[in-house]
């Protein structure tokens, strides 16, 4: 493979198939699949355990101050500890993702994290998929990629992932989960949502997330 060791930064709004794309990109390279949502996620997991409202900052922090968060990123997996207890298969839920979204809004949160996300890739042979990963955690990789597609088809694909989960969550709303999200995801103060200008955009709306994932490698090996 003509790429080594880079770090490949793939950002994007909820649904814009960006964990697929992400484990097939790191599959075809042969790197690590690093997912920075699901740190945000088991963040709110430990606070939902904890009986602490999300955008209670100031209990968010001494939480955060007592807490202990370990990453293992493997192939294409990555598992996630808190305290010692691994949460990585408890981190879908509906209350969660909303949560998640909320607490991502503390900065104190965000820095919290930048460094282990920094770590994990601080050896490169990473794809790391996020929403702040070409704008802040790597802004020097030359790898940048921003996902996005029509709110229709990102609901949909959120929907179908979920059904087969078993969930019996209507389609419409979802819809409105995730137009809750971009919202808070993209106005808020810190890091919000946006693309780095030298990311390369793909709409993914009328694309296979295969063609995604080839886009991404062929641009990559150009
Ligand atoms: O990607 P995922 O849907 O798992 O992310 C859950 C939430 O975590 C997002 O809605 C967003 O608020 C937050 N997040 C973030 N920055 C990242 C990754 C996720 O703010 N790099």
């Amino acid at each position: 493979m003509v790429v080594k060791k880079h770090v490949i930064a793939i950002d994007g709004p909820s649904g814009a198939g960006k964990t697929s794309t992400s484990k097939l990109v790191a599959g075809k390279l042969g790197y690590t699949y690093v997912d920075t949502g699901a740190m945000y996620r088991a963040i709110a997991w430990k606070s939902l355990d904890e009986g602490i409202d999300p955008s209670d900052r100031k209990s968010i922090i001494r939480m955060l101050g007592s807490m202990r968060m370990k990453v293992e990123p493997r192939n294409n997996k990555m598992r996630i500890c808190i305290d010692g207890k691994d949460v990585t298969n408890k981190l879908r839920a509906r209350n969660i993702t909303q949560r998640s979204s909320v607490l991502s809004a503390i900065g104190e949160v965000r820095k919290y994290l930048v460094g282990i996300q920094r770590k994990a890739g601080a050896k490169g042979g990473v794809v790391m998929e996020g929403r702040d990963i070409g704008t802040v955690i790597f802004p020097g990789t030359p790898y940048k990629f921003f996902l996005d597609a029509s709110i229709d088809k990102r609901a949909k694909r959120r929907f179908l992932e979920l059904k087969e989960q078993g969930s019996g969550i209507k389609l419409a709303r979802i819809k409105e989960d995730i137009k809750a999200r971009d919202r808070r995801d993209s106005t808020r103060k810190v890091c919000p949502l946006t693309r780095a200008g030298d990311a390369v955009l793909i709409d993914s709306t009328n694309m296979k997330l295969k063609d995604v994932a080839n886009c991404i490698t062929n641009a990559i090996k150009q």
